[in-house]
């Protein structure tokens, strides 16, 4: 495939560069969205677009909800703003607060700490975390382990803490205190005839060997999301967090759950924590927290962690931190809104009864030849592109499989998440039947017309 045909369809629009998140600039002729309805955005020309992927995994109630849009401008007319410093707050943000605690049962979490985004919500417990070891006298407890491939945000603490190599290469990352284990990708990395518990008990076991490397004693806390995004959609293998909470309750090592794509009912339940078991000591979550109408991020931080924080703070000082939009009243009403339409509609039985339907048409596609895997589960699902169906026969970078299908998909009126020759989707909680079809038939489609220019 030639590199300039690997844009047909595009008008331009560059899908090959994953990160031009930020920079803005016509002169890469970007898709500009202008209106969104329902599961769908429309761009300047009119033109629709199916919105696989949720905006950023994170519109999790469509593109026009009113009730979100009522919730901010009552807000906005009531209080646009005031800021959370110095014991002073807002009745929105100790609402939410409340509300959270009360909606995440999968461990007792005690406080919520409102930030902006997923990233500052990573980097926040990484301060909570040093603090909490600080404040119990062991200052050399302090590292972090995190995944391959795992993506946990974009500022330099969050970004070291993820395993992804284009986050890390040109920015001198990771930081030296974060150490990285193996992906969870049975597909990929399991070894001849090892079953996926297996796989599971053999990743605890490297887990444990790393920490007793390095040492325990310097072992802080461990950070996952419960189904890998960014990373290209990896729910875990059988029994992987039970065998890898009980290596790190072993060593007294905090575990993070970064919910920040799977919370809120993606995953068929209300977060990832309730679906594999997992009993967290901190949370973190942003994106469908307020279905992104207004950017917020959340900590939750257990009893355990949080009575050491606030009993020794007057030995250690203040936890010394916060935003200017921390807790921003615009963002927590319409966060609120969120989880009450959440709750009323019962979100989590819709994305259960609508996700078969989702997961299995889209399987159905797994026989395509240049298909290597698709994996998911609830309203999230990836999609890998490799020769001769093996994980091991990557396509040539230059033939551009994945952002071809991408530019497939965009042309027929879908937009999807392209990373190589991995493609990610995460529909609208919200999606109907009809939609979901359609999301199918278009998919169908751009693989027909990708498998066509690949195998010629
Ligand atoms: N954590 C996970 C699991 C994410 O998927 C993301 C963003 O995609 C982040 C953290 C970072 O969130 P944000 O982009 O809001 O900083």
């Amino acid at each position: 495939l030639p590199k300039d045909e690997n844009r047909e369809g595009f008008k331009g629009h560059d899908m090959l560069a994953p990160f031009t998140a930020g920079w803005q600039s016509t002169d890469l002729h970007p898709l500009v969205i202008e209106r969104s309805e329902g599961s769908y955005v429309y761009d300047i020309n009119g033109k629709k677009y199916l919105d696989s992927l949720a905006g950023l995994w994170c519109t999790a109630l469509g593109g026009n909800e009113p009730r979100l849009v009522e919730a901010a401008t009552a807000q906005l007319k009531k209080l646009p703003f005031y800021h959370s410093f110095w014991n002073r707050t807002t009745k929105p943000s100790l609402d939410l607060a409340r509300d959270l605690l009360d909606l995440f049962t999968a461990k007792k979490m005690a406080k919520a700490f409102f930030v902006n985004s997923g990233s500052e919500a990573n980097d926040t417990q990484v301060k909570l975390v040093w603090y909490y070891n600080n404040a119990l006298g062991r200052p050399n407890k302090k590292k972090f382990i995190a995944r391959a491939k795992s993506y946990h945000g974009s500022t330099l603490i969050s970004a070291s803490l993820s395993g992804l190599p284009a986050l890390h290469q040109k920015f001198d990352l990771p930081a030296p205190f974060v150490l990285h284990t193996d992906c969870p990708h049975y597909w990929r990395f399991h070894l001849p005839g090892e079953t996926e518990e297996e796989f599971s008990t053999r990743l605890a076991k490297n887990l444990e060997e790393l920490i007793l490397k390095e040492g325990p004693e310097t072992i802080a806390a461990f950070i996952a999301e419960p189904v890998m995004g960014a990373g290209g959609v990896i729910p875990p293998p059988a029994t992987y967090f039970d065998k890898i909470q009980a290596v790190v309750k072993k060593y007294d090592i905090l575990f993070i759950a970064d919910e920040v794509i799977c919370a809120f009912g993606r995953l068929g339940s209300m977060f990832g924590c309730d679906k594999y078991n997992i009993k967290p000591d901190m949370v973190s979550l942003a994106k469908a927290l307020s279905s992104a109408y207004m950017p917020i991020g959340a900590v939750l931080v257990s009893p355990e962690v949080s009575d050491v924080i606030h009993s020794q703070s007057n030995k250690l000082g203040t936890f010394s931190h916060g935003f200017t939009y921390s807790g921003h009243p615009v963002s927590c009403a319409v966060a609120i809104e969120a989880i009450k339409i959440y709750k009323e509609r019962n979100m989590v039985e819709k994305v259960r009864s609508i996700s078969p339907k989702f997961q299995d048409g889209l399987k159905a596609f797994s026989d395509s030849p240049i298909v290597g895997e698709i994996r998911g589960t609830g309203l999230i699902l990836g999609t890998e592109f490799t020769d001769n169906k093996s994980p091991n026969d990557p396509f040539p970078p230059e033939w551009g499989v994945g952002a071809y299908f991408g530019a497939q998909c965009e042309k027929n009126g879908m937009l999807v998440r392209v990373s190589g020759d991995n493609i990610m989707m995460s529909p609208p909680f919200i999606m109907t039947p009809e939609e979901v079809d359609e999301l199918i038939r278009i998919y169908g489609i751009a693989l027909k017309e990708t498998e066509e220019r690949v195998l010629e």
